[in-house]
Parts: structure tokens; sequence; C-alpha cells
């Protein structure tokens, strides 16, 4: 029996995660589920599958979610201090899937315990890379890609050097707004944006496909996870989203990942992994398919991708407080606040005006000084918003 934790078990990677579990009862003891306002549903997924606790995110739900567990045997638990305890619990096997930097804590404990980690939080690398590897390291716990790009990258890299790659290039559909003008897209509201072509995923990271700060995010990810060079990393636009991540070699093969999108395929490859099985995802049919089509993006209609490169060229904490500023700037944008192609001005003046503090960018990587960066990061690009609309 293998035991596993699901951290986000309420959002769109943790139902898929709970989907592939229910398919195999007998091989899985579950430890803990986390949300965060879905009460309901973290509640039912808990009893279904016998959890010894359940977590929701906020202190002010913790007597719902007792109510909703009274007399099923599960614990109930809420607030930070909770999942952090339940991301200590021995466990196997842990999926990662909160949105957003909240996810990072929960994921450290779990590595630091010796869990294999299946990182769908892409945030976690983005914000404290270092931080995220050396915790691995120092235990000796495994980190397994669950972002599909990700996990295409380490599936084609299996059984290679990572120092006969010359490029590693990951495929974007483009989002909602593939083919809209910039005009439109400067008029775009959070509804257009959180519709998505191919993928059925959060709302957070639907308009971040729109806008390509997702996109962003991965190329910083990429970098992180397999340590390559900026200059070694590319992104095509693919509006099929079948061709996850083509690896070039230096004897000038390419090798790609091709499969349905279907998030089940990359988190069942990191819940098997080293092995492989059988998985409920669309066989494709590549006749019935019959063209694969490839664009560079426009660097006038997203500008956020522009700047994953000047990120990973001032390093250190300029992850982290693009992270921030972002996920600040797309609340914004979702009250309404300000306009979709704001999103990228405003994190671009929060880095700006930030990365020439030198002992701000340059500071040690730990848990608390990442926080207190991603809390000035916040701070500051709502100065930044306040500034604009005065
Ligand atoms: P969802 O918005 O669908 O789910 C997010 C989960 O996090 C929910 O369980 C939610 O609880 C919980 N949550 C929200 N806010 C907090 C908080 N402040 N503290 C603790 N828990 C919180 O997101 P996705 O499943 O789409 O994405 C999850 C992560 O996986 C993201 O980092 C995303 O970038 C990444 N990812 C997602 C992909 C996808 O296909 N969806 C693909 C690749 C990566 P509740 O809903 O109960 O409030
Ligand atoms: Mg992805």
């Amino acid at each position: 029996m293998k035991r596993v934790s699901i951290f986000g078990a309420t959002g769109s990677i943790g139902q898929n995660t709970i989907d592939l579990i229910r398919r195999a009862p007998d091989d899985y003891d579950v430890v803990a589920l986390s949300g965060g306002a879905n009460i309901a549903q973290l509640a039912a997924d808990a009893k279904a599958l016998k959890a010894e606790v359940a977590v929701t995110a906020y202190p002010e739900r913790l007597s719902d979610l007792q109510d909703a567990l009274s007399g099923t045997g599960v614990e109930a638990q809420a607030g930070a201090t909770a999942l952090a305890e339940a991301a200590d619990r021995p466990a196997d096997w842990v999926m990662s899937a909160i949105v957003g930097a909240a996810g990072l804590e929960p994921g450290l404990v779990a590595l630091k315990q010796g869990a294999t980690l299946a990182l769908a939080n892409k945030e976690s690398l983005v914000t404290a890379g270092a931080l995220v590897l050396e915790t691995a390291k120092a235990s000796g716990a495994t980190l397994l890609p669950v972002d599909s790009e990700h996990s295409a990258i380490f599936q084609c890299l299996t059984g290679e050097d990572i120092g006969s790659v010359e490029k590693i290039t990951i495929t974007a559909s483009g989002g909602a707004f593939r083919d809209w003008s910039l005009e439109e897209m400067a008029k775009a509201t959070p509804e257009q944006a959180a519709t998505h072509p191919n993928w059925d995923m959060g709302q957070r990271i639907t308009i971040d496909s729109a806008s390509m700060f997702n996109k962003a995010l991965e190329v910083i990810e990429t970098k992180e996870f397999f340590d390559v060079g900026a200059a070694q990393i590319d992104v095509l636009v693919h509006p099929e989203s079948l061709v996850h991540a083509i690896i070039g070699f230096n004897d000038g093969g390419l090798k790609a990942h091709v499969g349905s999108a279907d998030m089940r395929h990359a988190i069942g490859y990191a819940l098997h992994w080293p092995d492989r099985k059988e998985l409920p995802v669309e066989r494709l049919d590549l006749a019935k398919t019959g063209q694969l089509n490839f664009q560079t993006p426009d660097p006038a209609r997203y500008p956020a991708l522009r700047l994953a490169w000047d990120v990973m060229e001032i390093g250190g904490m300029a992850g982290c407080i693009f992270n921030a500023a972002k996920e600040e700037a797309l609340d914004a944008f979702i009250d309404h606040r300000i306009g979709f192609l704001d999103m990228a001005t405003v994190v671009e003046e929060t880095l700006t005006q930030l990365s020439s503090d030198n002992s701000l960018i340059r500071a040690e990587m730990t848990l608390d000084m990442v926080q207190n960066t991603d809390n000035h990061a916040r701070a500051t690009a709502r100065h930044v918003m306040t500034t604009r609309r005065g």
C-alpha cells in the first residue's frame, strides 16, 4: 500500500489525482487531503477515501468541516500550521496541487520528511527553486514534475545525459486569445480569459494561459528543475496542445513527447514512476489529427513571456517577486480593477522597482525570507496599481 497525501485535493489537479486513486483503492492508503473553500468536496472525498485527516486552508471554515466530517472518523483541521503538520505525516507520495505561493510550505515539509513530491505547484520552483531542490537533496527525497510540459521533458530525458541537450522547447496553446488582436486583448474580461480552448484547468491558471504568464512561470520552472541555461529554453505556440515538449540534442536529433491534453497522464506518470502503468487517457489517432502546427509567440501580444528571461537573468529572489506581483495583478484583473494587458505592466514595474535592491535580491533563500519577500512584492505591486490609477 502506498501512503499518499494530496494538497489542493479539491482543485482541478487534485480531483484528477483522486480519480486515479479511486480506480485502484486497494493500492493506496490516504493520509491527508487539503482544500480551501470547497468544504463539501473536501469532506466527501476524505470520507470516501478514508483519509486520516482533512485540512481546510481557512481557519474560519473549521467548524463547517468538523460538522461535515462528524462521525466519520476523519480528523478535521484548519489553517497554515495544520497544513504543514499534515504534510509532516509520514507518506510515500505527496501531490502538491495548491494554487499559488501558498503551496510552497507544505511541499517543503513533505520533502523534508522524505516523501516523493509530485509537483504541480509550479510556483514553488519559481519562488524558491534553490530552496526546494536543496531540501530534496538534503533528505534524499524525490521530486517529480506534474506540469505537463515538465513531465514531458522528464520523460524525454530519461536515459539521456543532460550535457547532450542543446535546446528544450515547451509548447503553449496560446490560450483563449490566441487569435485576438492587441486591441481586443486590451479590452478582454476575466470571464473571456477563463475559457481555455484545449485544457480544463482551474480559473487562475486558465487566465495565466491567456496572458502567457503561465508559460513564463513554466520557462523559469524548466530552468530550475532541469538546471539548463536560459538561452537553451524556447517556447512555441502549438494550437493542438498534443506535443508538450521537444528536446534538441547535440547530434541534431529531436525527441518530443506527444499525448492527449489530459492531466491524468502527467499525474499518473508521477504516481507510478519509475514504472509505467495503464492510464484512462484518450489514445491519439494522429491520422485523424492530421496536422500539428507550431508558431513563434508574438512578443507584442504576450509581454509576460519576455519577463521570464528578465527574471532568470536577475536570479535570486526575482522569481519570488515576479510570482507575487503576478498573483496580485491577477487578483486585480479578476476583480475588474485593471485590464488584461495591465497585468504585465504591473509585474514589470514591480520587478524593476525591487530588482535594484541587491540585499533583497541576493538574500539567503530561507522559507522566512521567501515569505517576507513575497509580502513585500505584493505590497509593492498594490502600490504600483494605486499610483497608476491615481
Ligand atoms: P484550482 O484552482 O483548480 O485548485 C486549487 C486548489 O488549491 C484547491 O484545492 C483550492 O481549494 C486550494 N487553494 C486555493 N487557495 C489556497 C490557499 N490560499 N491555501 C491553500 N489552498 C488553497 O487549481 P489547479 O488544480 O488548476 O492548479 C493547482 C496547481 O497546479 C497550480 O499551481 C497550477 O499552476 C498547477 N497546474 C495545474 C494544471 C491544471 O491542469 N489544472 C496543469 C499544470 C499545473 P478550494 O478550491 O477548496 O478553495
Ligand atoms: Mg503546463
